[in-house]
């Protein structure tokens, strides 16, 4: 079967061919360890998980060799540490603060069904790796020092901003009007800076100081999977600067055409229509829906959208998703997995497409085909085991249909203005801790009523 993958850099979906293919390679960025993971954090993962999964049946397990960092030097940990540990010796609150956050995400990943990767390296355990990347990057005229720092030169670079598609002009344009006065060029950046006594750093031949963020991927990556590899990816949001600055870094060090062969990025997540963020106090992290769902329930919701879409991420949807597993989980209980479904990895060959291949499913449910159903949910990381469909809060009356039923029984009196019956229904609703909001639908002036369990 050809996998066929939607390449960033070229803009095209192209046929996979790996280097090696009895090596094959993929780096996905991690996390940055300083607070829980939210929800559209957990997207890369769950979707370059279905990735490896893929690889490991089309190449062989011990055949793909997939990394995934994690991202534990880095500004807003010495914050949080400063904020969270006061008092605290600044590296002992940073190793607080990286080493929970760390075990959370291993959790919450874990059950949303992902297999752990193959490493899972540090930026703290590659420093060195760091200093020696940077050294070669200036003796080769692509890096150099100023005011304290060193710099990424990006006019040294003939073709920096191919993956994003910017020009060194565009940048011009749009730089901020005060352009660092240290930098030769506005797009230029740090490699490297120097810490404060407080700050933590490593010795270096540019003083004490700590690595920029995107030197430490480079450098990870050619630790584990070699100067070039097959597969690059992560979210959206990191084509331009971090992957940019990547590729440049790796590619000038190494005087290689390219860094990775194929670079994929998901879409992102939004949450009941509006941006996640916790101004807004719709910020959910992947915790927060582990208290309430089974992880594979939201593995689920979550591939349900093909992964270069952005997602709407919402209670309705969940709960479909929720029904959906569980009547799979009935048909599936005494049957013996056969192979997976043709028609399913051809699907996801396609570029991923974990949409087509749940339709798929649907349909061999349909068909009584339970064998071929059930392996091709275990190949796609669902082994329905009750804790992974779990749904804590309300599962009974959300079976029962009931809170579609008072929500119904509302409008109605609502119409005929019975509003003492209306309110009383809401009461009862707010009591089973549902959130009602109603709605005019702006064309037909018809009332809508969404609801949603109260957290
Ligand atoms: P960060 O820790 O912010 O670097 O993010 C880790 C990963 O999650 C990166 O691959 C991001 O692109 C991805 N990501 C962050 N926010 C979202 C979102 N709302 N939807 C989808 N992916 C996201
Ligand atoms: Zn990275």
């Amino acid at each position: 079967m050809t996998l066929r993958i939607h390449n960033t850099l070229t803009r095209k979906k192209e046929e996979f061919k790996p280097l090696d293919p009895s090596n094959v390679r993929m780096y996905v960025c991690g996390p940055t360890v300083y607070d829980f993971a939210h929800i559209g954090n957990a997207r890369p993962a769950i979707v370059f998980d279905v990735l490896y999964r893929l690889l490991r049946h089309t190449y062989g397990a011990d055949h793909v060799k997939y990394v995934r960092n994690i991202t534990d030097v880095d500004d807003k940990i010495n914050a949080r540490a400063l904020r969270d540990y006061p008092g605290t010796p600044l590296n002992e609150a940073i190793r607080k603060v990286t080493e929970k956050t760390y075990d959370q995400y291993q959790k919450d990943v874990s059950a949303l069904g992902c297999l752990p990767p193959n490493a899972q390296p540090r930026a703290t355990e590659h420093i060195e790796g760091m200093v020696e990347m940077i050294s070669t990057l200036i003796n080769r005229g692509h890096a150099y020092e100023a005011a304290g720092e060193v710099l990424f030169d990006t006019g040294s670079m003939k073709d920096y901003g191919a993956l994003s598609g910017r020009k060194m002009e565009d940048q011009l344009a749009g730089a901020r009007v005060a352009v660092d006065a240290h930098k030769k060029n506005p797009g230029d950046f740090v490699l490297w800076k120097q810490s404060e006594a407080s700050e933590p750093g490593w010795e270096s031949p540019w003083g004490r100081g700590r690595p920029g963020w995107h030197i430490e991927c480079s450098v990870m990556s050619k630790a584990h999977l070699g100067e070039v590899f097959d597969i690059h990816g992560g979210g959206l949001d990191l084509i331009f600067p971090h992957h940019e600055n990547e590729i440049a870094q790796s590619r000038c060090a190494h005087g290689s055409k390219v860094m990775a062969n194929y670079w994929m990025h998901n879409g992102f997540l939004q949450v009941e229509g509006e941006k996640m963020s916790k101004s807004l106090g719709n910020f959910i992290t992947i915790a927060d829906v582990l208290q309430n769902w089974g992880g594979e329930i939201a593995r689920f919701n979550m591939l349900k959208t093909h992964y270069r879409q952005p997602i709407d991420w919402t209670q309705a949807s969940m709960e479909d998703s929720y029904k959906t597993l569980r009547g799979w989980q009935t048909d599936t209980a005494a049957v013996t997995a056969s192979a997976p479904d043709a028609e399913v990895i051809e699907a996801l060959s396609d570029d991923l497409n974990s949409h087509a291949a749940f339709t798929r499913l649907h349909q061999l449910a349909k068909q009584g085909e339970f064998g071929k159903l059930k392996a091709s949910l275990d190949l796609l990381g669902f082994t329905l085991s009750n804790e992974a469909l779990r749904q804590t809060f309300s599962e009974s009356i959300i079976e029962t249909g009931k809170i579609d039923e008072l929500v119904t029984a509302r409008i109605e009196a609502r119409k005929a203005k019975n509003f003492a019956e209306s309110d009383r229904i809401r009461d009862e609703l707010v009591a089973m801790g549902i959130e009602i909001q109603d709605a005019k639908d702006p064309a037909t002036g018809e009332l809508k009523t969404e609801w949603k369990v109260k957290r």
